[in-house]
């Protein structure tokens, strides 16, 4: 059997891209992002805002993650909005506050490119940049990141497939950058009473299947501010290396996304919670020693 070209011991019904496939490389990618590594046994939370809305807005939850314990974190630039009247996003100057954030906390930023004509800025300013959903079989992105010399956050489309998936990861290793973060962020389904199904089977079967590091976004995958820490717990439970989380200061007035962001109090419950599990699972989280006032 094992002569046959289309032989697939995995039996996933496709053969998996060479250079993502664990059988090329059976050891895990670890991805280091400003000195963060993902993929390795802490698990490593990204959080911020949607959208960068103003210096306020950016500095004040960037605080309120950090002091939670987010390692990373994250606010778009620019913004791939379902309609050309929404919030599009501050663009560059959305990308100098998130650099200047980052001098004052020491966390690392992932903020999303949409455009092949962006890459080269966006990957000045960010420690690593996210390729979205609604991007993730644009080729000509995928290959100019794979050409950047930054880590890549590949968001799973969604309508894809997993093969579909490891194919379009494939595109950014085939240019030579194999730091490549996997992301399930919620499949389109028939099911509408939540904003995604968030397909964590994906998960163990990313993880069996490929080397790279696997993450979860509990929020874009319900679209319900109530719903994600129950997804960003069971994400864990099910062997994500790291979840992204939308935090906001106030998530009532958020110009974006308000309805799926935590407050800082939320998110801060919620790590103390996922460290447990972490732990449970002998993985670990850590978390700031509380400010003694
Ligand atoms: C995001 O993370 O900001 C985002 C737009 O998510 P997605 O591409 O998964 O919809
Ligand atoms: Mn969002």
């Amino acid at each position: 059997m094992e002569t046959n070209p289309y032989y697939n011991p995995e039996n996933v019904g496709f053969s998996i891209p060479p250079r993502v496939s664990r059988k090329t490389q059976s050891n895990d990618t670890i991805v280091n992002i400003g000195g963060v590594q993902v993929g390795d046994s802490e698990i490593i939370v990204i959080a911020g805002p949607c959208a960068v809305e103003s210096q306020e807005q950016l500095f004040e939850t960037a605080r309120a993650v950090k002091t939670g314990g987010a390692r990373i974190l994250r606010g778009g630039a620019f913004k791939p909005r379902s309609s050309p009247y929404n919030f599009q996003g501050l663009g560059e100057e959305g990308l100098k506050l998130l650099s200047s954030i980052r001098e004052e906390t020491g966390l690392p930023v992932v903020t999303e490119v949409m455009d092949t004509r962006q890459v080269g800025l966006v990957a000045s300013y960010a420690d690593m940049i996210q390729i979205g959903s609604r991007n993730m079989q644009n080729y000509p992105l995928l290959k100019e990141a794979g050409m950047c010399r930054k880590p890549v956050l590949l968001k799973r489309g969604m309508m894809a497939t997993i093969e579909e998936y490891l194919l379009a990861a494939e595109y950014i290793l085939n240019q030579g950058n194999e730091q490549v973060i996997l992301c399930e962020r919620g499949i389109r389904t028939f099911e509408t009473s939540t904003r995604n199904t968030l397909d964590l089977s994906a998960v163990p079967m990313l993880k069996r299947l490929s080397h790279l590091p696997v993450i979860v976004d509990p929020s874009h995958g319900t679209g319900l501010r109530w719903m994600v820490p129950s997804m960003a717990k069971a994400a864990v439970a099910v062997g994500a290396d790291g979840l992204i989380i939308e935090v906001h200061y106030k998530p009532e007035e958020a110009i974006c996304d308000g309805y799926q962001s935590l407050s800082p109090n939320e998110f801060a419950q919620l790590m103390t919670d996922l460290k447990k599990i972490a732990q449970a699972l002998g993985r670990e989280i850590s978390l700031p020693k509380p400010s003694v006032s």
